[in-house]
């Protein structure tokens, strides 16, 4: 967590509808990192970072969808992923520290993101770590066929094992004297961050248009590390009435809203697999926002959980309403909107991956195709190129160890 708490002035919310959402985002990021970063330098990693929009849609009355899929593998985290790429560089080259090696565990979605994310950023090689034959094949294009900076490494195991692969890489002696590695998910503001920048954006485009009043901002959550960067928005000053998180069938945090008790459970796996946690590594952020204390917790999120019923029968019933098509994870946050959004309020939820990246479920609701966006279409044009690598360390290791002195 931001150790810091960076209040804007009220001068900033009263105008924020006439800027843009670089604007915006560079006001943000300075209150955070104006003291590390040079401020021109800041601008054009913040410019590059959001070099896609994230804009407000109308979907009803009162309901906006806040598309956060224009990146390019047309997922919301793909935002982080990039801004976290070119604040590493920055630093990079402020230390002079040579090549710096991400490795990544993926189930799917991280990889992708954070492949593309560092594809091209120079004094950066990422290794990608997946199951072999547990991730999609969408999912699979996104990051074996990109080249350059990134190599993929396809695991004969699972997902726990590529987790383990990488965990070992950290604590080896070895490695650590040959190369300098980090890790994708260790450099948590930077990534976290940006995720609060479409949130001011957000409530910008509403205001523009007169609808930023009783702004509820609704959440499709898993590890709640999205929603998270939300709350601590509001807590910056970002005038947004209330939030809601909603979970699919996993919904350990709408039964702790319920009963004051958090209770993990195994995940259950669900259409909107990408909120398929049950122990949400970001719950003790938002618990500890609040001091801990269920009352204030629940003064400012509310909570929804869905069946996959309930997702097949939204997804079909807002494309018939409104020909707006809903992928599973967004269908949870239009829905939690229709169900708790009151009297006066206006809502916005965020749409967190493009339809098409769930064509076969999709498209099974809808009995008709979504179409495919050129950038996916691209993706599963490329010739896929991974290294095979079994589940042991010793193999892993010696690897690594080959890539550098080939490197060098
Ligand atoms: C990661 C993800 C989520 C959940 O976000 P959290 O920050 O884990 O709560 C929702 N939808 C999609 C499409 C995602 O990829």
């Amino acid at each position: 967590m931001p150790e810091k708490l960076y209040k804007l002035p009220a001068a900033f919310y009263e105008h924020i509808g006439k800027m843009s959402f670089q604007e915006i985002a560079e006001t943000v990021a300075t209150a955070f990192f104006g003291e590390d970063v040079k401020e021109d330098d800041l601008k054009k990693i913040v410019d590059d970072t959001l070099s896609f929009d994230c804009p407000t849609v109308k979907v009803e009355d009162n309901i906006y969808s806040l598309e956060l899929f224009h990146g390019p593998t047309l997922a919301f985290k793909d935002v982080g992923a990039r801004f976290m790429a070119r604040l590493l560089q920055y630093f990079i080259k402020q230390e002079n520290k040579g090549t710096v090696n991400v490795l990544v565990a993926t189930s799917g979605d991280t990889g992708s993101a954070v492949a593309n994310g560092f594809l091209g950023v120079e004094g950066i090689h990422v290794y990608v770590l997946y199951p072999k034959g547990k991730v999609s094949k969408i999912q699979e294009c996104q990051f074996t066929t990109l080249g350059q900076n990134i190599t993929a490494v396809e695991v004969d195991g699972v997902f726990d094992d590529c987790q383990a692969l990488v965990k070992s890489a950290f604590m080896d002696s070895d490695l650590q004297k040959a190369m300098t590695l980090t890790s994708a998910n260790s450099i948590n503001v930077a990534r976290f961050l940006p995720q609060a920048f479409y949130y001011f954006n957000a409530y910008a485009r509403m205001q523009e248009i007169g609808k930023a009043d009783n702004l509820v901002i609704c959440v499709p959550s898993g590890n709640f590390g999205n929603i998270t960067a939300g709350l601590f928005a509001q807590q910056m000053g970002l005038p947004v009435k209330r939030f809601i998180a909603a979970n699919n069938a996993n919904d350990i945090f709408y039964k702790y809203l319920q009963t004051g008790k958090y209770e993990p459970k195994p995940s259950i796996q669900t259409l909107a697999n990408a909120m398929d946690v049950g122990d949400p590594s970001n719950f003790a952020r938002v618990y500890d926002m609040y001091d801990k204390d269920w009352e204030t917790v629940k003064a400012h999120v509310s909570g929804a959980t869905y069946s996959d019923d309930d997702i097949r029968a939204t997804i079909k019933q807002c494309y018939d309403d409104n020909k707006y098509i809903l992928d599973p994870h967004g269908a949870c946050g239009y829905k939690a909107l229709k169900d708790l959004l009151q009297e006066g309020e206006t809502g916005v939820f965020c749409e967190t991956a493009h339809p098409a990246k769930f064509k076969d479920t999709v498209d099974a609701i809808l009995g008709t195709p979504v179409e495919i966006p050129e950038r996916l279409q691209a993706f599963m044009k490329g010739t896929k190129q991974s290294v095979p690598m079994s589940k042991e360390f010793a193999d892993f290791k010696q690897f690594l160890l080959s890539e550098r002195s080939s490197a060098n």
